[in-house]
């Protein structure tokens, strides 16, 4: 673990911390605690219960209107994902984005995407949603696909109860914030081998890999490294990493506007990791 991790860490837990004040005012009349420790089919039946309408009228508009539900194919779930081969090679790419929502830099992302009308997968970190959750919200009513990366952002080994809890508490709050349910699941830095992978399959969740880095993690390297290692490595039906969190993502919003136009030149159309999932192999 890296001393830029721990106080990336920190500063999360400081906005995590400061936020927690106004995410009491997202749910009148209720704790986020409590509600953040309810199951989801706890949620639901409170939904479908019309005794108990309070619940609905708390969560927000996006939540009652669309309820976007990320789901995948029976052949993946429970599996391991890097990519997808679609049939006759189409140029399909689908961009992730992780440790988000993040201040300003998920913003300019999500104009960047916009203008040139790309969609992209977002996996979001339980303790960055919560202290941003209007950022999530836009993502998602601007077509953007939702998957889950933990609620702490952890590397370490974990038991199974430990795996749940960081796994189902961001599937809470996801779905409390957003309405947004996701089969997705990415596990923080790639480790399949800590407990959360195992738990994430045991729910019949996809565990989303990646078959392409920015390396935009990498403190040294200049904006146009990341453009020029998307751009020499694309293959139809990749999945491509890269991050609006976690840390000072400036350079990747400053590489973003050439990594769409450079995969758009080369011919590629920008697919969600759902909309991958669903295309013929
Ligand atoms: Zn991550």
């Amino acid at each position: 673990m890296t001393d830029n991790y721990l106080k990336r860490q920190k500063i999360i837990s400081i906005v995590a911390i400061a936020s927690s004040i106004t995410a009491c005012s997202i749910a009148p009349g209720t704790s986020p605690q409590s509600g953040l420790n309810q199951p989801l089919s706890k949620i639901h039946t409170a939904l479908q219960d019309p005794a108990k309408g309070q619940i609905k009228a708390q969560l927000p508009p996006s939540a009652q209107v669309e309820n976007p539900t990320f789901t995948i194919p029976a052949k993946f779930q429970g599996k391991t994902v890097y990519k997808v081969q679609p049939s006759n090679n189409e140029k399909v790419i689908a961009l992730s984005i992780d440790d988000g929502p993040w201040p300003k830099t998920t913003l300019e992302m999500l104009d960047i995407l916009k203008q040139n009308d790309v969609k992209a997968t977002f996996f979001w970190v339980g303790q960055a949603l919560q202290a941003n959750p209007d950022l999530a919200k836009r993502e998602v009513a601007e077509g953007h696909a939702i998957g889950n990366h933990t609620w702490h952002h952890w590397y370490r080994q974990m038991d199974e109860a430990t795996a749940k809890s960081e796994i189902d508490r961001t599937a809470d709050l996801i779905y409390k914030t957003t309405g947004v349910k996701t089969a997705l699941f990415r596990p923080p830095g790639g480790f399949l081998n800590n407990g959360l992978a195992a738990y994430a399959k045991s729910q019949k969740d996809a565990v989303i890999m990646w078959s392409l880095t920015s390396a935009d993690t990498d403190p040294h390297a200049k904006p146009q490294a990341f453009v020029n290692n998307v751009l020499k490595g694309a293959k139809p039906g990749f999945i491509v990493l890269m991050h609006d969190g976690g840390g000072d993502r400036r350079r990747t919003v400053e590489a973003l506007p050439q990594i769409i136009s450079g995969l758009k030149q080369q011919g590629y159309r920008f697919v969600t990791i759902p909309e991958l999932l669903q295309m013929k192999e």
